[in-house]
């Protein structure tokens, strides 16, 4: 595919877990893709090797997806208008009842997981509306089923955040429908991803994964293919809705 025709996708969170396998499948696809990441440069930059190595272009960009000026940093880079976004950075950060959760940790998890989804696609929704002077686009928010079954005793707020994420995707597809920018969620189970580790219990997925009715946690790769096909074509006629991806859960 030329370059000029290639779709260009940001994804945040796009130096590890379901984000750098998004990446991955997207470059496979032929998308050009910004890599959003936090903290690990590393990471980010052997995402981007991976993905110009399939022949599209991609870029590394630092952002705290709380911060606006951060934000629109994400969609200022030289591979020109975004036309797709993936709001995929997210954390759980702690373990446990909501009563022994510093505020400290449910202000960030908060912060991160919802207010960040929401700034990114607040600034997805100024540059790609055909009434705002875009070219339409679509939006992918990253949810998970704890958005429906709560997480009691494991991060309730967290929770919170992601059924807030939700309703973002049912309102917002409906403000952006008439604009050309079509608006949906993806809502993981249990993934093999640091983000377990990084709550300060490597080992609880192999703890809970018999909640899970098909018995087994999900790879990334699992994940990916369907954000993949709700920012494309074949999804056209698709907004407004969080497709499950969760092995049951
Ligand atoms: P992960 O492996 O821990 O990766 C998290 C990513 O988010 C990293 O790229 C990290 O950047 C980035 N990030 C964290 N805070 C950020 C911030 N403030 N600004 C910008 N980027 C930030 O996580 P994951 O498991 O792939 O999770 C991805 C998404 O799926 C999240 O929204 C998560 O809630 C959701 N999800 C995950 C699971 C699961 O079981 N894994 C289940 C359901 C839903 P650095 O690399 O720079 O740190």
């Amino acid at each position: 595919m030329e370059t000029a025709q290639r779709p260009v996708t940001i994804v945040t969170g796009g130096s590890r877990g379901i984000g750098a396998a998004t990446v991955a499948a997207l470059a496979r696809s032929g998308h050009d893709v910004v890599v959003g990441y936090l903290a690990d440069a590393d990471a980010a930059a052997r995402v981007v090797a991976d993905a110009t190595s399939v022949g599209v272009r991609a870029v590394a960009v630092q952002a705290d997806v709380t911060v606006p000026a951060e934000v629109d940093r994400l969609f200022a880079t030289d591979l020109g208008p975004a036309t797709g976004l993936v709001a995929n950075a997210g954390l759980t950060a702690h373990l446990g009842d909501l009563a022994d959760t510093p505020v400290d940790v449910v202000r960030t998890v908060l912060e991160v997981n919802l207010l960040g989804v929401v700034l990114c696609c607040r600034r997805a929704a100024q540059l790609m509306s055909t009434d705002r002077g875009g070219t339409g686009g679509a939006i992918v928010a990253v949810s998970s089923s704890a958005a429906t079954l709560g997480a009691a005793h494991e991060y309730v707020h967290y929770a919170a955040a992601k059924a807030g994420v939700d309703a973002l995707v049912v309102g917002l597809a409906k403000e952006l429908a008439p604009v050309g920018v079509r608006v949906n969620g993806v809502a993981p189970g249990l993934v093999r991803t640091d983000i377990h580790a990084a709550a300060g219990d490597p080992g609880r997925l192999d703890r809970v994964v018999d909640r899970v009715p098909m018995g087994r946690a999900g790879e990334p790769e699992e994940i990916a293919p369907a954000i993949v096909w709700l920012l494309g074509p074949q999804a056209r006629y698709v907004t407004g809705t969080v497709v499950r991806v969760a092995g049951g859960l």
